[in-house]
């Protein structure tokens, strides 16, 4: 039998709450013998998606966030989801550097992180409706 095990959070969009959000999924993942190295990638990964959802998703107004981990085997699925403005083009946003928000001294490196500490991440996002980020990552044994 193969090992699964799921959990999700909701918590609101208080900047306070980001680093819940990663000690959270850094408690999930230790089930599955993580090295240190890998707990932080994943930390900083959860970090940057929850931020986005506040300052972007939100445009700092209190709503819910919900962060999903899901494990499957050694493969580690994260999804963050908020119900804010949306993304009108993923592609682009997704590109090193662009950023909506020079003026808030953001460098628009947050997907770029998020992509090089997991193994996979897809977004999905409606303007109007909201975002969720969907991330991978084996844990190595
Ligand atoms: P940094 O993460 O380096 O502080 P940034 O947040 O602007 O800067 P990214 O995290 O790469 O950079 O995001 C790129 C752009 O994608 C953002 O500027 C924003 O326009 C858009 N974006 C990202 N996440 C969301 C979200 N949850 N809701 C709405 N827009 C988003
Ligand atoms: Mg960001």
């Amino acid at each position: 039998m193969e090992n699964t095990n799921e959990m999700t959070i909701v918590f609101e969009s208080r900047p306070v709450n980001e680093s819940l959000a990663r000690v959270a999924v850094a408690a999930f993942c230790t089930q599955l013998n993580p090295t240190l190295e890998e707990v932080a990638d994943l930390k900083t990964a959860v970090s940057e998606a929850v931020t986005n959802c506040i300052i972007h998703g939100y445009e700092g107004e209190i709503h819910k966030i919900w962060v999903t981990c899901r494990l499957k085997g050694q493969e580690l699925f994260v999804d963050v989801k908020d119900e804010g403005v949306g993304i009108p083009d993923v592609k682009k946003a997704m590109e090193p550097l662009y950023t909506t928000k020079p003026e808030k001294d953001r460098s628009g490196m947050g997907f770029t992180f998020m992509e090089a500490f997991m193994d996979e991440i897809s977004v999905e996002s409606k303007v109007g409706e909201g975002t969720v980020v969907h991330m991978k990552k084996a844990i190595r044994r």
